[in-house]
């Protein structure tokens, strides 16, 4: 569904700085990395050392975590097709305001529909935009199962859960893929920072 637009009469301000003097302030660019999988896949695990590798490197990183974002600003949405789609959307913004901010933006969340991501890509300026697919098969998530929701939606106590009675479509082209079942939480977090390295990320 798209999203209703109820703002008029407003026109967006210029500021003065640009994004390259931000840069060199910080001595780093702004990115989105965007963490997508299933539940218990290792989003929040591997988000967690990255963030920590990249402040131990004086690099600014902030992480949008799923769960956290539910907590505040998005309390009012639920886990329908249609609240989603907006908890997406929100997200999408809020972690592009970090990127132009000249920050790391670390996201963490499910993100199970293609269109969605997408969106949130289009919605950025090339190269701002890194979509990391967590890889691993339900079978493992299921076994891992830290919080228990697996359990509790085989039981039925959970409706519409990701990957048991409702989809995730894996990204087509993401920029990288990270298989959890073959690799550990640190090696997946320090491939990711290679990434950032390699491609110029980590400097003005
Ligand atoms: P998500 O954020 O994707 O829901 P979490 O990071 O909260 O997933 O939970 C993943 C669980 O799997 C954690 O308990 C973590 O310790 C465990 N785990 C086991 N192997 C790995 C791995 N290779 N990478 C990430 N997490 C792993």
């Amino acid at each position: 569904m798209a999203t209703v637009v109820k703002a008029t009469n407003v026109t967006w301000h210029e500021g003065s700085v640009t994004r390259a003097e931000r840069h060199k302030l910080l001595n780093q660019k702004g990115v989105t990395v965007w963490m997508t999988g299933l539940s218990a896949s290792g989003k929040s695990t591997i988000a967690c050392i990255l963030e920590q590798m990249l402040l131990h490197r004086k690099k600014h990183a902030f992480r949008l975590d799923g769960d956290n974002v539910r907590h505040g600003l998005n309390k009012n949405l639920g886990f329908s097709a249609q609240d989603r789609e907006e908890n997406i959307r929100r997200i999408g913004e809020v972690a592009r305001l970090f990127t132009e901010a000249g920050i790391i933006a670390i996201t963490s969340f499910i993100s199970p529909y293609r269109k969605d991501r997408d969106a949130v890509r289009a919605n950025m300026a090339n190269g701002d935009f890194i979509e990391i697919y967590v890889k691993v098969s339900l079978a493992t998530a299921e076994k891992r199962d830290p919080k228990g929701m697996y359990k509790k939606a085989r039981a039925g106590l959970i409706k519409g859960f990701t990957g048991i009675d409702d989809p995730y479509e894996p990204p087509e082209n993401p920029e990288i893929v990270i298989d959890t079942e073959t690799c550990t939480a640190e090696d997946a977090a320090g491939q990711i920072l290679a990434y950032l390295e390699n491609r110029g990320y980590l400097q003005a």
